[in-house]
């Protein structure tokens, strides 16, 4: 029996549940609230901020392993223990270029990897030059602790640049070069594959797939994308050399832009990731019980569709309630080989990701999947 402990308490880490159950895994959490989904999983609980590394030294001598499933921690806080002999996976060397927007576009352009145009914004008087340079519209990022487009603007003309990073820099007590300019990217699609890597090396790809955001929040996932062999191939290449290169253990989740000249990596999350949910009912091995895998030394599972495609679609929070919408929820479950997942989350907001529903399909014709989130969707989304 090992007992895995998790950095994190939210739906990711609530994800693991069944497939701990399955392999024999404990899973102990930090997070800070009794209210996280993943408390009522837990075997037991760290009630602290994930940030907080003086927790994580309790949380390690609960456990055989630390993961993460989130990770705004505080990796110089974290080493310490690490050169104390606590063991994380993937371990921080791994987490260590991802963390910072700024730092994995460099990373990554480093490697050799097609990246957007970007600058990090160090000194104001670039500023306008930066923008002659990337054009209009571009993105501004936050460098850290931006998820779900917190921190992501599009930014249309050089006032709003002006005024935004202003804002941002007073209200925030931030400084400009906590972010990340980049050149706005007309991108046809968006893509996404989740890779799992073990403690051997081993690597496992699962099917790439489409994803759909709105005001920057993915929305609806479709799996499997309906792309050319060149690209899939093209995109396992970059997952395998990303593994590889990071040395990561366990998962990793790759956003990709496609584009009319070629693919462009977005992002890395070194974690469990939205993009992959669809795992849980359309694969053998769900995203999470692979996780679990790596992170414990086992050999990996079979990522493989078990169907022909499916279609993920997050249920978004819409208004400020504490409303659990069990008949919305009972009407989606109604529809043909939908799985509803609710994280059990006591405060509904706008944009917070209160649950998703994957619903498998008998085909691959990316069209199908529209009319099926559409009513998902006019179901959930008051009108
Ligand atoms: P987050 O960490 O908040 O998920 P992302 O960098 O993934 O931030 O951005 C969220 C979404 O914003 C993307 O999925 C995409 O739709 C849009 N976006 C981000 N960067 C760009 C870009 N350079 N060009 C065009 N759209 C972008």
């Amino acid at each position: 029996m090992k007992r895995v402990g998790v950095i994190g308490g939210g739906q990711l880490a609530w994800m693991m549940a069944d497939a701990a159950q399955q392999l024999g895994v404990e899973l102990v959490i930090q997070t800070p609230s009794e209210n996280d989904p993943a408390v009522s999983i837990a075997q037991e609980i760290v009630f602290a901020p994930v940030d907080d590394a003086r927790a994580t030294e309790i949380l390690a001598q609960k456990c055989d392993i630390i993961t993460f499933e989130n990770e705004f921690v505080n990796i110089q806080a974290l080493s310490v223990l690490a050169q104390q002999g606590v063991c994380f996976r993937p371990r921080l060397e791994a987490l260590a270029p991802l963390l910072d927007k700024y730092h994995q576009r460099c990373y990554l352009s480093d490697l050799g990897l097609p990246v957007p145009e970007f600058f990090a914004l160090d000194q104001t008087e670039n500023l306008k030059s930066k923008i002659e340079y990337l054009g209009l519209p571009a993105v501004l990022k936050s460098r850290r602790h931006g998820y779900d487009g917190q921190g992501t603007f599009i930014i249309t003309d050089f006032a709003t640049l002006e005024q935004k990073l202003s804002y941002e820099t007073t209200t925030k007590t931030l400084n400009q070069s906590l972010f990340l300019l980049e050149e706005f990217v007309p991108f046809e699609r968006e893509l996404a594959i989740i890779a799992a890597r073990s403690v051997e090396g081993e690597i496992v790809t699962y099917p790439v797939v489409e994803t759909q955001q709105e005001q920057q929040v993915c929305r609806r996932v479709i799996a499997p994308a309906e792309i050319t062999p060149n690209q899939v191939a093209e995109i396992h290449a970059i997952a395998h050399t990303l593994l590889n290169s990071l040395e990561v253990v366990g998962i990793l989740g790759i956003e990709l832009f496609l584009t009319t000249d070629g693919i462009l990596v977005n992002e890395i999350a070194p974690r469990t990731h939205n993009s992959g949910h669809f795992s849980l009912d359309a694969c053998e091995t769900s995203q999470f019980e692979q996780h679990l895998r790596a992170v414990c030394g086992l050999p990996l599972g079979n990522a493989a569709l078990q169907c022909a495609g499916a279609v993920m679609v997050n249920l978004l929070g819409y208004e400020n309630s504490h409303s659990d919408y069990q008949s919305q929820r009972q009407q989606i479950a109604e529809i043909p080989q939908a799985h509803v997942h609710w994280y059990g989350k006591t405060e509904s907001r706008p944009g917070r990701k209160l649950g998703h529903v994957t619903v498998l399909l008998d085909n691959q014709n990316r069209e199908s999947a529209y009319p099926i989130a559409h009513s998902i969707e006019s179901i959930w989304y008051p009108r």
